[in-house]
């Protein structure tokens, strides 16, 4: 059913979204940057998680497949990066 393939596919989508965040928290361990520039990291990083569940059809946020979303605002990249 498709129920079991959404729920498959969230798991994955999760696996990847902790171990992604593993790796990023270890490298803002070692990294020389400014606080703020961390931030900026890490923002940057949430926006292209978002993009990513959102890609794959689920809400970064409730992690619900985007037709169920129920969000007051659906986590979508609202405006580009300043840095982009
Ligand atoms: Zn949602």
């Amino acid at each position: 059913m498709v129920q079991a393939a959404d729920k498959r596919a969230i798991f994955e989508l999760l696996r990847i979204y902790h171990q992604s965040r593993e790796n990023i928290r270890l490298l803002l361990e070692m990294s020389p940057m400014a606080d703020y520039e961390k931030m900026g990291f890490i923002d940057a990083w949430q926006e292209e998680m978002a993009e990513f569940f959102a890609r794959h059809g689920y809400c970064f946020a409730c992690n619900r497949v985007l037709d169920r979303c129920e969000c007051a605002e659906p986590l979508r990249p609202r405006l580009p990066h300043p840095a982009a």
